[in-house]
Protein backbone atom coordinates (compact mmCIF):
# COMPACT_ATOMS: atom_id res chain seq x y z
CA UNK A 1 0.00 0.00 0.00
CA UNK A 2 1.43 3.12 -1.15
CA UNK A 3 0.38 5.51 1.97
CA UNK A 4 2.18 8.11 0.62
CA UNK A 5 0.75 8.44 -2.78
CA UNK A 6 -2.42 7.94 -1.55
CA UNK A 7 -2.69 10.08 1.11
CA UNK A 8 -1.45 13.06 -1.49
CA UNK A 9 -4.43 11.75 -3.96
CA UNK A 10 -6.93 12.54 -0.58
CA UNK A 11 -5.75 15.96 -0.28
CA UNK A 12 -6.85 16.51 -3.92
CA UNK A 13 -10.27 14.86 -3.90
CA UNK A 14 -12.46 14.99 -1.08
CA UNK A 15 -14.28 11.49 -2.06
CA UNK A 16 -10.89 9.45 -1.85
CA UNK A 17 -11.02 10.69 2.38
CA UNK A 18 -12.85 8.26 4.04
CA UNK A 19 -11.80 5.19 1.98
CA UNK A 20 -8.53 6.16 2.66
CA UNK A 21 -8.70 6.43 6.03
CA UNK A 22 -10.28 2.72 6.39
CA UNK A 23 -7.17 1.62 4.25
CA UNK A 24 -5.13 2.52 7.39
CA UNK A 25 -3.95 -0.20 9.87
CA UNK A 26 -4.43 1.32 13.20
CA UNK A 27 -2.41 -1.28 15.10
CA UNK A 28 -2.67 -1.31 18.42
CA UNK A 29 -5.02 1.80 18.54
CA UNK A 30 -7.82 -0.32 16.33
CA UNK A 31 -9.03 -1.79 19.74
CA UNK A 32 -9.98 1.45 21.07
CA UNK A 33 -11.01 3.44 18.27
CA UNK A 34 -13.15 0.73 15.98
CA UNK A 35 -14.64 4.30 14.02
CA UNK A 36 -12.65 6.96 11.76
CA UNK A 37 -15.04 9.05 10.37
CA UNK A 38 -14.46 11.48 7.83
CA UNK A 39 -16.06 14.77 8.15
CA UNK A 40 -16.50 17.95 5.77
CA UNK A 41 -17.88 20.00 8.03
CA UNK A 42 -16.83 22.10 10.64
CA UNK A 43 -17.82 25.28 12.54
CA UNK A 44 -16.11 27.80 11.90
CA UNK A 45 -14.66 28.40 15.78
CA UNK A 46 -13.18 24.72 15.27
CA UNK A 47 -11.65 25.07 11.74
CA UNK A 48 -8.05 24.69 13.16
CA UNK A 49 -8.91 20.88 14.74
CA UNK A 50 -7.25 18.21 12.69
CA UNK A 51 -9.15 15.61 14.57
CA UNK A 52 -11.40 14.66 17.94
CA UNK A 53 -12.19 11.61 19.72
CA UNK A 54 -15.20 10.83 21.52
CA UNK A 55 -16.69 7.64 23.35
CA UNK A 56 -19.52 5.92 21.03
CA UNK A 57 -22.23 5.78 23.69
CA UNK A 58 -21.72 7.44 27.09
CA UNK A 59 -24.76 5.58 27.88
CA UNK A 60 -23.95 1.85 27.24
CA UNK A 61 -21.07 0.34 28.31
CA UNK A 62 -19.10 0.51 26.26
CA UNK A 63 -15.98 2.86 26.09
CA UNK A 64 -14.68 2.10 22.60
CA UNK A 65 -14.83 6.14 20.91
CA UNK A 66 -14.70 7.00 17.20
CA UNK A 67 -12.75 9.94 15.55
CA UNK A 68 -13.59 12.15 13.54
CA UNK A 69 -11.04 13.59 11.16
CA UNK A 70 -11.73 17.11 9.50
CA UNK A 71 -10.72 18.84 6.82
CA UNK A 72 -7.28 20.95 7.76
CA UNK A 73 -6.45 16.90 8.94
CA UNK A 74 -5.47 16.93 4.89
CA UNK A 75 -3.78 20.22 4.54
CA UNK A 76 -0.10 19.57 4.34
CA UNK A 77 0.60 22.55 6.32
CA UNK A 78 -0.43 20.86 9.39
CA UNK A 79 0.63 17.37 8.23
CA UNK A 80 3.67 17.25 6.00
CA UNK A 81 3.41 13.86 4.88
CA UNK A 82 1.39 10.65 6.00
CA UNK A 83 3.88 9.84 8.18
CA UNK A 84 2.55 13.12 9.87
CA UNK A 85 -0.95 12.03 9.60
CA UNK A 86 -0.45 8.24 11.22
CA UNK A 87 1.12 10.02 14.16
CA UNK A 88 -1.94 12.29 14.94
CA UNK A 89 -4.27 9.68 13.82
CA UNK A 90 -2.73 6.51 16.12
CA UNK A 91 -0.61 8.16 18.28
CA UNK A 92 -2.86 11.21 19.40
CA UNK A 93 -6.23 10.36 19.10
CA UNK A 94 -4.91 6.73 20.01
CA UNK A 95 -4.04 8.01 22.91
CA UNK A 96 -7.28 9.58 23.97
CA UNK A 97 -9.57 6.33 22.79
CA UNK A 98 -7.08 4.31 25.11
CA UNK A 99 -7.87 6.88 27.93
CA UNK A 100 -11.37 6.45 27.32
CA UNK A 101 -11.51 3.11 27.65
CA UNK A 102 -9.05 2.39 30.54
CA UNK A 103 -10.26 5.58 32.27
CA UNK A 104 -9.32 9.33 32.72
CA UNK A 105 -7.11 9.90 36.53
CA UNK A 106 -8.70 13.31 38.13
CA UNK A 107 -6.90 15.50 38.60
CA UNK A 108 -6.44 17.23 42.21
CA UNK A 109 -5.43 20.17 41.19
CA UNK A 110 -9.02 21.60 41.01
CA UNK A 111 -8.35 24.20 43.96
CA UNK A 112 -5.78 26.28 42.11
CA UNK A 113 -7.15 29.22 41.12
CA UNK A 114 -5.30 30.50 37.77
CA UNK A 115 -6.76 27.28 36.66
CA UNK A 116 -10.00 26.28 35.83
CA UNK A 117 -10.56 22.31 35.99
CA UNK A 118 -11.59 21.59 32.89
CA UNK A 119 -9.12 23.49 31.31
CA UNK A 120 -6.39 21.28 33.72
CA UNK A 121 -8.45 18.30 32.71
CA UNK A 122 -8.04 19.03 29.23
CA UNK A 123 -4.61 20.14 28.97
CA UNK A 124 -3.36 17.04 31.17
CA UNK A 125 -5.18 14.67 28.33
CA UNK A 126 -3.27 17.14 25.32
CA UNK A 127 0.03 16.54 27.03
CA UNK A 128 -0.05 13.19 27.48
CA UNK A 129 -1.35 12.61 23.73
CA UNK A 130 1.17 14.74 22.62
CA UNK A 131 4.23 13.07 24.78
CA UNK A 132 3.18 9.62 23.46
CA UNK A 133 2.92 11.12 19.74
CA UNK A 134 7.02 12.90 20.02
CA UNK A 135 7.51 8.95 21.83
CA UNK A 136 6.47 7.47 18.68
CA UNK A 137 8.27 9.55 15.79
CA UNK A 138 10.33 8.06 13.33
CA UNK A 139 13.28 9.58 10.94
CA UNK A 140 10.26 9.36 8.11
CA UNK A 141 8.11 12.25 10.24
CA UNK A 142 8.58 15.94 9.29
CA UNK A 143 11.56 18.28 11.00
CA UNK A 144 8.51 20.56 10.49
CA UNK A 145 5.80 18.56 12.38
CA UNK A 146 8.15 17.21 15.28
CA UNK A 147 8.97 21.12 15.85
CA UNK A 148 5.34 22.12 16.32
CA UNK A 149 4.58 19.02 18.59
CA UNK A 150 7.50 20.07 20.84
CA UNK A 151 5.98 23.50 20.99
CA UNK A 152 2.80 22.32 21.91
CA UNK A 153 3.55 19.77 24.17
CA UNK A 154 6.04 23.03 26.05
CA UNK A 155 2.87 25.77 25.73
CA UNK A 156 0.90 23.08 27.47
CA UNK A 157 2.88 22.11 30.31
CA UNK A 158 4.00 26.32 30.72
CA UNK A 159 0.21 26.52 31.20
CA UNK A 160 0.09 23.57 33.89
CA UNK A 161 2.88 24.67 35.72
CA UNK A 162 1.56 28.34 36.19
CA UNK A 163 -1.10 26.66 37.82
CA UNK A 164 1.04 24.42 39.37
CA UNK A 165 -1.03 21.45 37.99
CA UNK A 166 1.96 18.66 36.96
CA UNK A 167 0.43 15.77 37.75
CA UNK A 168 -0.44 12.80 35.34
CA UNK A 169 1.45 14.82 32.95
CA UNK A 170 3.17 11.41 32.09
CA UNK A 171 2.00 8.45 30.30
CA UNK A 172 0.18 6.04 31.99
CA UNK A 173 -1.25 2.17 31.37
CA UNK A 174 -0.58 -0.05 28.92
CA UNK A 175 -0.64 0.43 25.81
ZN1 LIG B 1 -5.95 15.89 21.58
Amino acid sequence: MDYENNYLLAIKNMNLRQSFIDSIELGWAEQYMPKCIYKNRLSKSKKNILMSTKRLSILSSENKSKVLIYPVAFDLKFHPNFQDFYSTLVYHEGQHAKENFIGLPMPTCVSVESIEYWSAFDLLQEVRAVRNQLLHLTKENSEAFQVRLEERLNNHLRQLSKGGCNEFVELYGDP
